[in-house]
């Protein structure tokens, strides 16, 4: 039998957490942190979280965490998002590049990325995709090129898609090192500065209106050989361990869900449905907050596993498409209940939660395309986890 019940030290956790998150969060809904006014006031707002020791719970101390257990960091999870808080500028580092760094980084490379990470010092973007090379991630084209005088490689080539790439001020990026080698192999994971000469990064222009997303491109930039992780020419393997933490766990916890579906439901409470759709909306609305509560009893479950010694395999594919699907119809559920009102976006007179809503569905439309998108992971789900034979 499973117990579903916190122990009396978790729940002391979850008290420490919420009388700081309600005594210090902002009072007012911080602006969007893909904007251009709105970089700032996040980052410093997590610069806030960092001094106080609650911005990498389950980090070391000595990286500025507070060596949360797993569950401790799902409560924080819940907690943060529970009291109205955005999505973090800081998550591509914290939450993709960081458990790599734990996994494959040398001791200098944890001392000297860890620390100003979670501080916000840095701002760390993905930058894998190319105008070729999305789900066929191995066709990347960058090239790191030797430089021995100088000791490390010299960069070429242009990333696209790169989630925050405008206010980030470094990159995780794959590059081909050896030309020669098979495409899964010749691969390297290097962790370059965007303030530097040879780096172009040129915005591009978003369906929400988001100004972060831009193109990088790559023209003689320097990565010296302490910016490789794990090994030149093995990134294929460090990348595969990034994209576990993307699809699985750490990128979207269930708080997240939980705290949206809690406010569709208030929706419903303040607004109602409209009288053509009553039935159906009110449906959508429960069948959404069912959704984020199995999501939640399946991150339990998964993280029983993990805590027993177990490892995130390929079914953090499933967690992908489950919550990427989860997230679109339950914006969708919002906006049956404004019916109407629906288009209405920030600005205009009448919009309800300023619009709020048909932003957050606009942006849960991308989900089943980054991360690897949901046919990809369909195609795993059936290979790696159903065993199915390859077409
Ligand atoms: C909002 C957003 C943020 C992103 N942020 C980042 C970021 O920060 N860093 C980064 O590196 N990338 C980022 N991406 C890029 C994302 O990872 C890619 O868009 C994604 O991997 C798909 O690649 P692609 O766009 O080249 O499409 P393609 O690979 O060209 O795919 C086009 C279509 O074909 C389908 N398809 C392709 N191959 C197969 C196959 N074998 N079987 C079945 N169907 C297939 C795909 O599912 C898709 O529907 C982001 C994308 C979005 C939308």
């Amino acid at each position: 039998m499973m117990d579903l019940r916190w122990t009396p030290a978790e729940d002391q956790f979850r008290a420490e957490a919420r009388a700081w998150l309600e005594a210090n969060a902002p009072r007012e809904p911080l602006p969007h942190g893909d904007t251009f006014e709105g970089f700032p006031v996040n980052r410093a707002w997590e610069r806030r979280l960092f001094e106080a020791g609650w911005a990498v719970v389950s980090w070391p101390r000595e990286y500025g965490g507070r060596e949360a257990s797993l569950w401790e960091w799902l409560i924080f999870e819940e907690e943060y998002y529970r009291i109205g808080l955005p999505q973090r500028v800081a998550q591509n580092g914290i939450f993709l590049l960081a458990p790599s760094i734990f996994e494959f980084g040398t001791q200098e490379q944890r001392d000297e990325i860890l620390p100003r990470m979670a501080g916000v010092d840095d701002i760390w973007c993905q930058g894998w995709s190319e105008p070729n090379a999305g789900s066929d991630l191995a066709g990347i084209r960058s090239t790191g090129v030797r430089d021995d005088a100088a000791g490390g490689w010299r960069l070429h080539g242009q990333k696209t898609w790169t989630t925050r790439g405008a206010f980030a001020t470094k990159l995780f990026g794959l590059f081909r090192t050896d030309p020669a080698a098979d495409r899964h192999r010749g691969l390297s994971y290097l962790l370059v500065d965007l303030d530097q000469d040879g780096v172009d990064v040129r915005p591009v222009d978003k369906l929400d209106g988001d100004a972060g997303f831009a193109e990088v491109f790559f023209d003689g930039a320097f990565a010296p050989d302490s910016a490789v992780l794990g090994g030149v020419d093995r990134g294929w393997d460090v990348a595969m361990a990034t994209t576990g933490s993307e699809r699985g766990l750490t990128l979207r916890s269930p708080g997240r869900f939980m705290a949206a579906a809690a406010r569709l439901v208030d929706l419903h409470h303040r607004i109602g449905a409209p009288t053509h759709d009553e039935q159906g909306a009110r449906d959508a609305v429960v069948e959404a907050w069912m959704d984020a509560e199995a999501y939640q009893l399946n991150t339990l479950q998964t993280v029983t596993r993990l805590a027993q010694g177990a490892t995130m395999g390929p079914e953090s594919s499933v967690n992908k498409v489950f919550w990427s699907e989860m997230d679109i119809r339950l914006n969708e559920a919002a906006l049956r209940l404004l019916g109407s009102r629906a288009p209405l976006v920030e600005g205009a007179p009448d919009a309800v939660d300023h619009g709020a809503w048909m932003s957050s569905f606009m942006f849960a439309l991308a989900g089943p395309i980054y991360a690897g998108t949901n046919e990809i992971q369909r195609n795993v789900i059936a290979e790696r986890v159903l065993g199915l034979p390859r077409k």
